[in-house]
């Protein structure tokens, strides 16, 4: 067995940024599933455009490495205008903001990432600019300060949250386009697995592009990561070319188990098990028993683990299932109708 990677928070420098970039889709046709999403942003897109106005402020939402970033590039390249990009804990003055905001020209896109971190300063700050596109800038100290109104270009927000119920309502209720992102089907996924090989000058058999599919938690992050990796794999242990056999030698190497889980998943479920009899238990208990942080656990870890059914949420906590003791092998001793309440 192999290191343990984090897939999810892949940084090697600068190779690995230049290959993201490479992968990222940068039409709408190119972007791969979340069909519904896709088809009304369409539509909103093409109506800014005939009106000559700026779109509608969005807010997309959902898991990290679903697209979301990717899904703003090519909102604005579709628009023709530029983009501007952000992330919430770096404004920390509404001045950072004021500035962005003041250079921004008609109808471009300002993308914030990670929106529900903004401080309440920066976020009160923001409503008449994303309301009216007017903003109030304090000019002058001490005795002689003053305010004045500046009027902006008119311009779209995007903002992107993995915790889109962290966001305050008077945030959520100024966008207008709000969507939830999903994690991509399998068949989906293996498009992009092909199209991102096609990229990489790589050969991949159909069944190895499947399996790295199967294997990504629904993530296209995932995918390409894994992707990347087994292709390393591949050139040093093979002969370059992507089949079955070295597919399924390089996940295991990774640790990516059959359902696509990592250690960290698999760790929270036998933790839940073997420290606290399948739960119900809180979430900043299992976080502090994995030695991880509870706000990763419940924006990356968690919601996979309840989609494919491994977790539960109840009333008193998180309580793992009859799925989780089959997978790891143990034997659930409040079955058969003895699960103590
Ligand atoms: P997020 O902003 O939601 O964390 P990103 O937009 O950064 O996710 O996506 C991560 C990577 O996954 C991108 O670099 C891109 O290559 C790939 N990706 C995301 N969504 C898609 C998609 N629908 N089709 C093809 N590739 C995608």
């Amino acid at each position: 067995m192999g290191e343990f990677v984090d897939l999810r928070n892949f940084e090697n420098g600068d190779v690995e940024k230049e290959l993201d970039c490479q992968l990222r889709p940068i039409r709408f046709t190119d972007f791969a599933g979340q069909t519904k999403i896709l088809d009304n942003i369409q539509v909103f897109v093409r109506a800014a455009i005939m009106r000559g106005e700026s779109l509608d402020h969005v807010l997309l939402h959902g898991p990290p490495g679903l697209g979301k970033t990717t899904l703003s590039n090519i909102i604005a390249s579709e628009l023709g205008v530029k983009l501007k990009l952000t992330s919430g804990p770096v404004l920390d003055k509404p001045g950072d903001l004021a500035g962005l905001l003041t250079n921004l020209e008609k109808n471009d896109v300002l993308f914030i990432d990670e929106i529900h971190r903004l401080s309440p300063v920066v976020e009160e700050y923001l409503y008449s600019a994303m309301e009216d596109f007017r903003i109030d800038i304090l000019i002058d100290k001490g005795p002689s300060a003053r305010s004045i109104q500046l009027e902006l270009n008119p311009f779209t927000l995007i903002g992107a949250t993995t915790r889109s119920g962290l966001l305050t309502r008077p945030l959520r209720a100024r966008f207008g386009i709000t969507c939830h992102l999903e994690y991509y089907d399998v068949e989906v996924l293996t498009g992009i697995v092909k199209r991102s090989a096609r990229i990489l000058e790589v050969e991949i058999e159909e069944n190895a592009a499947y399996e790295i599919a199967r294997r990504s938690r629904g993530t296209p992050r995932i995918v390409n990561s894994l992707l990347r990796r087994v292709r390393d794999f591949a050139m040093v242990k093979g002969n370059g070319k992507i089949d079955i056999e070295i597919t399924k030698y390089s996940l295991e190497a990774l640790n990516i188990d059959q359902f696509g889980l990592d250690e960290m998943d698999n760790k929270i479920l036998s933790t839940i098990i073997d420290k606290f009899k399948g739960g119900p238990v809180g979430i900043s208990t299992i976080s502090t028993a994995v030695g991880e942080d509870s706000g990763t656990i419940e924006e990356v870890y968690e919601p996979f683990l309840i989609k494919e059914g491994f977790i539960k949420r109840t009333p008193r906590g998180r309580e793992v299932t009859e799925l989780a003791y089959h997978h790891l092998g143990r034997k659930n001793n409040n079955a058969n109708g003895l699960t103590l309440f």
